[in-house]
């Protein structure tokens, strides 16, 4: 086995465009292409909330890449089944590429029912109550076994407002965890690695390592330091040397003031690596974004199209709107006029807050279908705008009409 030269990298990153500090580029995975800036719709469980995944694939919203969630699939309905149905997209009926994030921030997420410790996580399942433990060397497990085209470190997030102890503790803890993940999802790669050649040699196969090398998956590295500047520097620094496929800013937009989530973005983003993707976790707003694209940023993923879309609120390009509102009662015009989604085309605010107030299933289909159309399409124009050296223009056009507000 000695032509084998694992680990690979899995993933191809290409910045086509650059504006500033703004870039666009392009993800080659194993299961196709994707253009960056990109927003990933949020699949918690498996399933992007209220949206078939026909409707994913659709020119409507064609999302290229979806997240899903470790912590929630681990607990149900657990690694045995997922892998006794092929693989996470076998399971779920989904062939383009997926992300899995490393469920550190949904077990953090869970404050007084867990306790963290060197060795990993304990904490209380949200299901039912049983004792349960995460550690970085049982996420890699999980995530090789669901088989994402991206996998993520384990990592501890600290609060928006942690000390600078309490942040460089939490810190230092990431980045140990961040080796003991890359040794253990090494270990994966390469065992697979190693299987597809073999099998690809039996066969007769000529092109047997080739085939063999997208079968591996690609390892992002996390940033923490909470927004302590010098703290998070030192983790990218870190980080970087252990060496990840991409790097994540983790750990904004948990409490801390929007100027601050800036400042860190804006000091850390041109610091990391330009020829790998730069992924901002759990942000944000289209507002928030655009303002992380302006800073360097390719890779964004959100549950606010799909939860808010529930809740009946719906994202348009000229700030947010509440159905729920009576001042849309008898409101004929789509929910957003500038939105050529399926539901823009065809159902008007009357209609769909009728179908909200009636607590009818298909109001929150609807919105959060609208609402991540808009998203995607948003983040479309900004990968347009960029390649067309207009992104300052845009963003400019389009912050002031998001603030102007539905009269
Ligand atoms: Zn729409």
């Amino acid at each position: 086995m000695s032509s084998l030269q694992f680990p690979v990298s899995s993933l191809c990153f290409e910045v086509i465009a650059k504006d500033g500090e703004t870039r666009a580029g392009v993800l080659t995975t194993r299961r196709g292409v994707i253009e960056t800036p990109v927003f990933m719709p949020v699949g918690t469980a498996g399933t992007v909330k209220g949206i078939r995944f026909e409707e994913l694939e659709s020119p409507d919203l064609d999302a290229q890449i979806i997240l899903g969630n470790t912590y929630h699939l681990w607990l149900r309905p657990g690694i045995e089944t997922i892998k006794a149905c092929g693989g996470l997209h076998k399971f779920i009926g989904w062939d383009r590429a997926i992300l899995t994030d490393s469920g550190g921030f949904q077990v953090w997420s869970l404050g007084e029912l867990r306790k963290i410790t060197e060795e990993g996580t304990e904490f209380r399942s949200h299901i039912d109550g049983a004792l349960c433990f995460l550690s970085p060397e049982i996420s890699m497990e999980v995530q090789a076994a669901f088989g994402a085209e991206i996998a993520m470190a384990f990592d501890e997030c600290a609060p928006g407002e942690a000390t600078y102890d309490e942040a460089r503790r939490s810190m230092e803890l990431t980045l140990r965890w961040a080796k003991r993940s890359r040794v253990a999802f090494d270990r994966y790669r390469t065992a697979r690695g190693s299987e597809r050649v073999i099998a690809g040699r039996d066969s007769g196969e000529p092109q047997a390592r080739m085939l063999a090398l997208p079968e591996s998956q690609a390892l992002f590295g996390i940033v923490q330091g909470a927004s302590h500047l010098d703290l998070r520097r030192e983790s990218l620094k870190r980080i970087v040397e252990i060496g990840f496929d991409g790097y994540a800013i983790g750990g904004l937009s948990v409490g801390e003031d929007k100027p601050v989530m800036f400042e860190v973005i804006e000091d850390l983003a041109p610091r990391m690596p330009a020829d790998k993707p730069r992924y901002l976790m759990g942000v944000g707003t289209p507002q928030d974004l655009i303002e992380a694209v302006a800073r360097g940023i390719d890779m964004f993923d959100c549950v606010l199209p799909t939860r808010n879309g529930r809740n009946g609120q719906a994202f348009t390009s000229r700030g947010k709107l509440n159905i729920k509102n009576a001042r849309y009662a008898q409101d004929q015009q789509p929910l957003d006029e500038a939105c050529g989604c399926s539901v823009c085309r065809r159902h008007s605010r009357a209609f769909l807050r009728h179908l909200f107030l009636s607590g009818e299933m298909l109001a929150g289909i609807l919105l959060t279908h609208h609402n991540v159309a808009f998203f995607l399409d948003t983040m479309r124009t900004v990968r347009q705008a960029i390649r067309s050296g207009k992104f300052t223009k845009f963003r400019r056009e389009y912050t002031e009409q998001l603030s102007s507000g539905w009269e």
